[in-house]
């Protein structure tokens, strides 16, 4: 399993996680021994935002004599009424709900306190303005939670939780589907008709995968799989049916990404998703279905993916796009975007403008003509 570090937090969490939701199907002894196996393979962060018993049990007996190998989202205004999730800022439930999960999981930390989701702008201003957001400052405080984040379905969340400065992570919803959705404030329309909205990755996502990079927040994902309709050629918005494989390296290779977190309900996908640390390139790779499905719209945008390769002169093609795009999005380019792109070992600079990449490319980005405008705008 490879770790990579969770943005401010400097956690370092495994590339593949686990997402809780999915626990309390099974026999409690059943879901228990699932989290355990996931932790033999080296999976070690778990999502809770589950506010009911019978989950929040499960991760506590998992954890039982290892707590410390976990790390845990927990969620903050996840809360459980008369057997019912209900999402709320009022503390009069918010508090015992979030005492319930310390209780239920064993712990007097978590590792994230997640401000459970927000996705609309009149929700979030309410909320920093209120007992609820002095609640979460105050367990960070006194260090009943070690780190402050957000779970959102919305870019334009996601982009005032960057700004806001002390939100160190965002548990985001990424699949190559929603990448291509407008930002909504109403995250059942993102399951909906996308017969007239495939026209290229939404712009609002774009630039917050770049904040988070640019000011290292780091993201853990969620809905990697959009539902499960993205394994499914029928339901998939494509016309074409990924592989878990596929999709996690979707999500991993977006800016700012550290981990995906996939809903587990037997060992064997487990299996199939920590496989992606063994996949070959072949295997991992998104672009071509992406490319050959009868709907896709990705056309003349890097993908990131990495099938140019390889460069003559060894440029990282994907990487040098991926700093060009981080850069030319800035009125000027930032410090640290211009620091790693001349860490690079090789720079746009040495392109002999050979185009090998572009035939290459299934996405038809002309990629000469972009080293030349990447060399003009870092002066390497
Ligand atoms: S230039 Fe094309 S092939 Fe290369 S990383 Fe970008 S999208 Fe992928
Ligand atoms: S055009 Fe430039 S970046 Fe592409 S393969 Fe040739 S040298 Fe490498």
């Amino acid at each position: 399993m490879e770790y990579r570090t969770l943005g401010k937090t400097g956690l370092k969490v495994s590339e593949i996680g686990f997402g809780g939701e999915w626990l309390e199907r099974h026999e409690e002894s059943e879901s228990v021994e699932l989290l355990k196996y996931a932790r033999s393979k080296g999976i070690n962060i778990v999502d809770c935002w589950m506010p009911d018993p019978k989950s929040r049990d499960i991760i506590g007996k998992a954890m039982e004599g290892c707590r410390d190998e976990w790390y845990v989202q927990g969620h903050i205004g996840s809360t459980y009424q008369n057997g019912q999730y209900v999402r709320s800022r009022d503390m009069k439930y918010v508090r015992p709900a979030f005492e319930d999960l310390l209780t239920r999981l064993h712990t007097d930390y978590i590792d994230l306190g997640m401000i459970h989701y927000i996705d609309s702008v009149d929700e979030w201003n309410r909320v920093m303005n209120s007992e609820f957001i002095e609640y979460v400052h105050e367990l960070h405080a006194s260090g009943v939670i070690k780190h402050i984040g957000l779970s959102t379905h919305n870019p334009v969340i996601g982009k005032l939780a960057v700004e806001a400065g002390f939100i160190e992570m965002i548990m985001f919803s990424i699949n190559p589907a929603f990448d291509m959705r407008p930002a909504t404030e109403d995250i059942d329309s993102m399951f909906g008709d996308y017969d007239h909205e495939m026209s290229g990755i939404d712009p609002d996502r774009v630039r917050f995968y770049q904040m988070c990079e640019e000011n290292n927040v780091g993201l853990t994902v969620m809905k990697g799989f959009f539902g499960g309709a993205l394994l499914d050629k029928e339901r998939s918005p494509f016309g074409v049916a990924f592989t878990p494989v596929q999709l996690i390296h979707y999500a991993l290779t977006r800016p700012g990404v550290s981990s995906v977190l996939c809903g587990y309900d037997t060992a064997v996908q487990i299996d199939e998703a920590v496989c992606y640390e063994e996949a070959s390139a072949d295997e991992k790779d998104y672009a071509s279905v992406i490319a050959n499905a009868p709907l896709h719209s990705y056309r003349g945008q890097c993908t990131y993916c990495g099938h140019c390769k390889p460069c003559p002169v060894d440029i990282d093609i994907a990487m040098v796009n991926k700093f060009y795009d981080l850069a030319a999005a800035q009125e000027s380019a930032p410090q640290s975007i211009i620091e790693h792109y001349k860490a690079l070992k090789h720079t746009a600079s040495e392109c002999i403008g050979c185009k090998g990449c572009e035939s290459r490319c299934p996405f038809g980005v002309e990629v000469a003509e972009r080293m030349v405008r990447t060399a003009q705008l870092f002066g390497i």
